[in-house]
């Protein structure tokens, strides 16, 4: 499965969100194991509404969501990348997500602690970014004598190696991030490297109660150095996101629209991150389930069929695909046969996202 790890500096709300994200009670009573795994892995659902729509329409007796894991990722601070705080520890946790979610603290309670002073969103980011650099430089710098004596003895790995790394330590050097600086189709090549700042990321404005659903100064701050970025961001309030993820679904509804908000903080974070792994939904609706499944982007038919079984990939001889808009119009497989919207595709077919499939093979 695809992970997001969820980073920040201490007492931001990263836990709070985590514990929130695992414990809300949609997650559970959607028949599938999430939860938390370890103490700081857990498993959540993907909301998806086309799956209850799929399900309607098929007969469904039950919908089964896909999942996405979250690593809450405890105990980075300033000096991380020298080793303050177990930082080597933590920075190791990071090397292993597909993607960053960076809580930032965008509330201000004087109760709580702020390890740096006071609150200032764009500061701690920085903060945090400075260290992941740091320590990304660091090991590609170790790594380079090496690949050069390999390169010298005509290595052509290593020359090939050298070629990647070599704009990704003049980035690093000049304080801009490794994602800023992949070359072009080498995406593979640097994701290999386990470089943290290659990663994306997302930034979460942890907001005061009454800021959930206009944001605030802080956060509108951090939205503008995320604009320059390109990266995303989501504007929630941890503290609330806690007491609707102890509510059953039919509460949650009046609870949020009381606060002035339409959805949950936590889908948003949820389908932000989806979004930030490049992943994409395919469906299948049989009489015992409709099940959502996840591939990433460009993924073709055969590689698709292998997420549901191994076998499915190595027997796989074509597919039956229904566009989602489709089947919902046309009123089911048959009607949208009928209609001439049902393709026989073959092992080259890109699964696109929304795609009802059924899948032919050898066993
Ligand atoms: P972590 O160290 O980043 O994991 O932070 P925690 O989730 O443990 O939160 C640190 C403290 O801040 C706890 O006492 C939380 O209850 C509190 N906290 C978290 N989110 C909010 C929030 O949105 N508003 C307020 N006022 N307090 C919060």
């Amino acid at each position: 499965g695809f992970n997001c790890g969820i980073v920040g500096l201490p007492n931001v709300g990263k836990s709070t969100l985590f514990n929130a994200l695992t414990a809300t009670a949609s997650a559970q009573a959607a028949n599938y194991p999430f939860c938390t795994i370890e103490p700081n892995v857990g498993r959540v659902a993907v909301p998806d509404p086309r799956l209850d729509k799929l399900a309607e329409i098929g007969k469904s007796q039950k919908t089964v969501p896909t999942s996405l894991e979250f690593v809450d990722i405890a105990g980075l601070v300033r000096g991380a990348s020298r080793g303050e705080g177990l930082g080597n520890q933590f920075l190791a946790n990071i090397r292993e997500v597909d993607a960053i979610i960076h809580v930032l603290r965008c509330f201000e309670d004087d109760d709580i602690t702020h390890v740096e002073g006071g609150v200032d969103p764009v500061r701690d980011a920085e903060i945090i970014e400075t260290e992941l650099m740091l320590a990304d430089l660091e090991s590609l710098e170790k790594r380079l004598p090496a690949l050069q004596k390999r390169a010298k003895n005509r290595d052509a790995e290593a020359t090939a190696q050298i070629a990647v790394a070599e704009p990704l330590i003049e980035a690093l050097k000049e304080g801009r991030p490794a994602r800023t600086a992949i070359p072009e189709g080498q995406e593979e090549a640097v994701r290999r490297l386990q470089l943290m700042t290659s990663k994306p990321v997302l930034y979460v404005c942890n907001v005061d109660e009454d800021s959930a659903s206009t944001g605030n100064a802080f956060s509108q701050a951090v939205k503008a150095k995320a604009e320059a970025e390109g990266a995303a961001v989501v504007v929630v309030s941890a503290a609330i996101e806690a007491e609707v993820s102890q509510l059953a679904d039919d509460e949650r509804r009046e609870f949020l629209e009381g606060l002035g908000l339409k959805d949950s903080g936590l889908d948003r974070v949820i389908a932000a991150g989806y979004g930030l792994l490049g992943l994409r939904t395919y469906f299948t609706v049989g009489p015992k389930e409709t099940r959502a499944w996840t591939i990433t982007a460009g993924t073709k038919a055969p590689q698709a069929a292998a997420v549901i079984h191994n076998d499915f990939e190595r027997g796989f001889i074509a597919c039956e695909t229904v566009a989602y808009n489709d089947y919902v119009q046309y009123g089911g497989e048959a009607g949208a046969k009928e209609a001439g919207r049902l393709r026989i595709e073959g092992r080259d077919y890109v699964v696109q996202d929304g795609d009802v499939l059924l899948f032919r093979f050898n066993v």
